[in-house]
């Protein structure tokens, strides 16, 4: 009964329900629309944040970068200096002087244009010295020392030619050798330079002409072992050496002596060279009594 006009008023209710939902129904759209905005601004959003995440990554990586900064303070920078320290040892261990006596320096005097002394009889001091070297050379290696010459021939090194030779030498002593042009014949002297004041003092570069200086004391134990073993040998020679002005001994670094043997004037060349072989005698026997001298360091 009431119920159609209970009807009527419910679509009355309805439409009145419909004129007011058309608004919500608006709103609903634009609520939909503005949501999907919403995500497309949020999507949006995430992308802008995302790229200048990777673009931030890559340049907080090279921060990092730096990071091998710390390897820095951890000082790479002492190792260097490690290795320049042992670059100084090496050449100190080849500056130590040998204790050992190993090498017998022989200089033949003069040569080439300068034939020292001349004998009336054609002698010529050059070329005697020459045949002294070899034969002292082999009695020195029967020894089993280490023989170096300042020449082998006619030529004619200069002194400073023949101290540089020398003094390469570790473990060595230096023997000039020589004839004279006067003396007793068939005798045999040995020189060392005059002494001087002393050896020169350990402060300052040593002058290369004052080399021998410092050895002064152990060339004139040498010279008195040699001339014991001369005057042995030929007779009517010294007993004790004497001191000459022997140029080339000045720069020799090294115990040194001159030895000569008396003379071109009055010995023919077989009798000066027929003296080689007691002269090599005598030089191995002094060189081998001199030899624990020299390494005990004392003379
Ligand atoms: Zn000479």
């Amino acid at each position: 009964m009431p119920p159609s006009a209970s009807a009527n008023e419910h679509r009355a209710h309805e439409n009145r329900a419909g004129q007011t939902t058309l608004p919500v129904s608006d709103i609903l759209v634009h609520v939909r629309k503005s949501f999907l905005r919403g995500i497309l601004l949020l999507i949006a959003a995430a992308i802008m944040l995302a790229v200048p995440a990777c673009t931030g990554q890559a340049q907080q990586q090279p921060p990092p970068a730096p990071s091998p900064g710390p390897p820095n303070p951890q000082a790479p920078a002492p190792p260097p200096p490690a290795p320049a320290q042992e670059t100084p040892k090496q050449p100190a261990a080849p500056a130590t002087p040998s204790r050992t006596l190993n090498v017998v320096v022989l200089d033949p005097g003069h040569g080439g244009t300068d034939a020292g002394a001349r004998g009336g009889n054609g002698v010529i001091e050059s070329e005697v010295v020459l045949s002294y070297a070899r034969a002292l050379r082999a009695e020195l290696e029967r020894q089993g020392l280490r023989v170096v010459v300042t020449r082998q021939g006619n030529e004619n090194p200069t002194p400073d030619e023949r101290s540089a030779l020398a003094n390469r030498q570790r473990g060595s002593v230096f023997l000039s050798l020589h004839i004279s042009s006067t003396g007793p014949p068939g005798t045999a002297r040995a020189y060392t330079l005059p002494e001087g004041v002393g050896p020169p003092a350990r402060s300052g570069p040593l002058p290369w002409d004052q080399a021998q200086e410092a050895y002064a004391e152990r060339s004139r134990r040498l010279a008195e072992l040699l001339q014991v073993q001369l005057a042995q040998k030929f007779r009517g020679s010294p007993e004790v050496p004497a001191h000459a002005a022997v140029r080339q001994l000045r720069t020799i670094a090294a115990p040194a002596v001159a030895v000569e043997v008396s003379s071109v004037s009055a010995l023919k060349r077989e009798q000066l060279e027929q003296m080689g072989t007691r002269l090599a005698e005598a030089v191995a026997r002094a060189v081998t009594a001199y030899r624990p001298l020299y390494e005990a360091g004392a003379n």
